[in-house]
């Protein structure tokens, strides 16, 4: 079902007009659909439903805690990639035993952390990580369960900047090294080895990567069981893209979940996934208000009241995100527009040269497709504070995280003794 479309020339998510609730919200907030975050976790399930499957919603995405409640009650699990996180989580009411510890670069605090909150594993990203973890095991007189995160060098096809399942990339132990490290796992007294895991990128539009990457954790799998480990668990992490554009075409959650299920249907493990953007990703808008519409003999620019600190994809990835009028009634523009932040950096973009209907000072514009990687990313440049979040449910509607004030950002600072006269 689609939560966010247009009625009577203006914009909708959950049969709330966006205007209702920016008369009451400043812009620029997030909104999200209640909705179509239960929709995808659903279809995300069903799709597995041939095969002893578990889902650990990857926090990273999105981690509000109405968020984490929402797939939390679905029966999800989280997969956490650093002690906040891990917090976060906890506090969602999430069991320890229903958390995935990933993460390059873990510190001892975090390891201590997640080994006290029984975390269900730990993906060990290096050899060295792996002493560590059993080290601070022994020091707490117990033993971490852990899976290797193994780095299959296939090329995801994605961003490079979301790409991390290649030799190259810092994610993971290589390949070729992975029969020696669960070899010297199975020797180590407070490691206990449950699973083997991947996770090869982010926004992957295509199935092919998946599947080389999944034939290749079977075999090694296999491999693992002749040299005597136990593997209870397969993680095969996210990655699987969204529709940014109409005309994007992504696998489908069905064929991603055939190919799921034919390559390890029948292996004798439970398979894990971390989605994250496939969850939250579209259920998102980013609302903000027109500052000002600015025309230079070359150019026109859209100026709104969000800026890349708000939101920093397009400026971070060159990501597309689709702009629309909330209200569409001003009629059909042949002009191209940039919609710009007001943040000092030429960086500081939504669109670029982009067709849109006309918008004046004082339009609303809302920036789909935002609910994964976007407030999580945000910033405080230019003394901005962090906008608010509003979860959207059936014609209702509640803040689930506050905007920040200027002061809260200014009191943080201290003067020093020194200089207070
Ligand atoms: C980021 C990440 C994910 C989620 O990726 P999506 O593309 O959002 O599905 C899953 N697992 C790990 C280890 C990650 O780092």
């Amino acid at each position: 079902m689609n939560y966010i479309e247009y009625k009577k020339n203006t914009l909708n998510i959950e049969n709330i007009s966006i205007v209702d609730i920016a008369s009451k919200n400043s812009t620029p907030f997030y909104c999200y659909s209640n909705n179509h975050i239960v929709d995808q976790y659903n279809k995300f399930s069903k799709s597995l439903e041939k095969i002893d499957h578990k889902i650990f919603y990857a926090v990273k995405a999105n981690s509000n805690q109405s968020i984490l409640k929402i797939l939390a009650n679905l029966g999800a699990g989280m997969d956490v990639v650093s002690g906040g996180e891990l917090s976060r989580a906890l506090k969602a009411g999430v069991k320890g035993s229903d958390i995935i510890y990933s993460g390059v670069g873990k510190t001892d605090e975090e390891i201590s952390y997640a080994i006290e909150s029984k975390v269900s594993c730990l993906n060990v990203e290096s050899e060295s990580e792996l002493h560590t973890i059993n080290q601070i095991a022994s020091e707490s007189k117990t033993k971490a369960n852990i899976s290797i995160r193994v780095n299959p060098d296939v090329d995801a096809k994605t961003h490079v900047k979301i790409t991390t399942g290649k030799a190259e990339n810092k994610f993971g132990i290589e390949f070729n090294d992975s029969a020696r490290i669960y070899k010297l796992a199975s020797s180590l007294k407070n490691i206990n080895i449950t699973g083997v895991s991947i996770h090869i990128g982010s926004q992957i539009t295509s199935l092919e990567p998946f599947k080389k990457a999944f034939l290749i954790i079977r075999d090694l799998v296999s491999q693992l069981r002749n040299d005597g480990h136990t593997i209870d668990h397969i993680d095969l992490g996210g990655g699987l893209g969204i529709a940014y554009h109409e005309n994007e075409t992504p696998p489908s959650i069905n064929d991603y979940g055939k190919l799921v299920s034919s390559i390890f249907e029948g292996v004798g493990a439970q398979i894990y996934l971390e989605p994250g953007r496939f969850i939250i990703g579209n259920s998102g808008l980013l609302i903000t208000k027109v500052i000002n519409v600015k025309t230079t003999p070359q150019k026109s620019f859209i100026i709104v009241d969000a800026g890349m600190n708000d939101f920093i994809r397009p400026t971070l990835y060159g990501a597309y995100h689709e702009t629309l009028p909330v209200i569409d009634n001003l009629g059909t523009s042949s002009k191209r527009y940039d919609v710009v932040g007001p943040v000092c950096e030429t960086g500081d973009f939504f669109a670029k040269n982009r067709k849109m209907n006309f918008v004046k000072k004082g339009s609303l514009i809302a920036i789909k497709s935002v609910g994964a990687y976007g407030t999580v990313q945000s910033s405080n440049y230019n003394s901005r504070p962090i906008v608010a979040e509003i979860l959207v449910n059936k014609g209702q509607y509640e803040i689930i995280r506050h905007a920040q004030k200027i002061d809260d950002l200014i009191n943080l600072d201290t003067v020093a003794t020194w200089l207070d006269n």
